[in-house]
């Protein structure tokens, strides 16, 4: 599985390094630079985008531009996008390739100790999945009002443990399935 956030890590601290080197010590630089990557690095918006870029993946090979990507321990250890028209399988969501290859870079079926991004609010179908793989954490970016599975709100769809966190780059998220759909009339 690639992980490639590495790179971004690296040049965010050389810049965030210089930036702050100027005007006081190293040591304080240090601190901060760590906090900062703490806070931006690992952030869920940060993660976000990575699930985005997924997203645009799936756009360019005219599938509905959805992302996903899971974290464990602040590494990516999977990345999918929808594939639904390239596998003909109405399944084959990206939170259900990404569910898939998870378990399967662990070695096991529950991912409690990961948060899965999302693009968009999960269809029952891949919450139903979310539950079977005891998630520890949920995250999406725009609501679906159509199929999201908050519209099964009244009945404990996850797992009661999973945290969820909605919103994250919803602007973004959205804008890029609306582009998809005013594309296709
Ligand atoms: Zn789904």
């Amino acid at each position: 599985m690639q992980i490639d956030t590495r790179t971004t890590i690296k040049s965010k601290f050389y810049i965030r390094s210089r930036k702050i080197s100027a005007n006081q010590s190293i040591d304080n630089t240090i601190i901060i630079t760590f906090i900062f990557m703490e806070l931006s690095i690992f952030s869920d918006e940060s993660f976000m985008k990575e699930a985005l870029k997924e997203a645009q993946k799936a756009f360019d090979a005219d599938e509905v531009p959805v992302g996903a990507i899971v974290v464990c321990n602040n590494k990516i250890i999977a990345r999918a996008h929808n594939l639904t028209e390239q596998l003909n399988d109405v399944t084959a969501h990206a939170e259900m390739q990404a569910i898939t290859s998870a378990a399967h870079f662990l070695n096991g079926k529950y991912l409690n100790e990961c948060t899965l991004y999302v693009t968009l609010e999960p269809c029952v179908m891949c919450a139903g999945a979310i539950a079977w793989a005891q998630l520890g954490k949920l995250v999406y970016g725009a609501p679906d009002t159509k199929r999201g599975f908050h519209l099964l709100s009244s009945k404990q769809v996850l797992h009661p443990k999973t945290e969820v966190v909605s919103g994250i780059a919803a602007n973004e998220c959205s804008e890029l399935i609306k582009t998809f759909f005013q594309k296709k009339r």
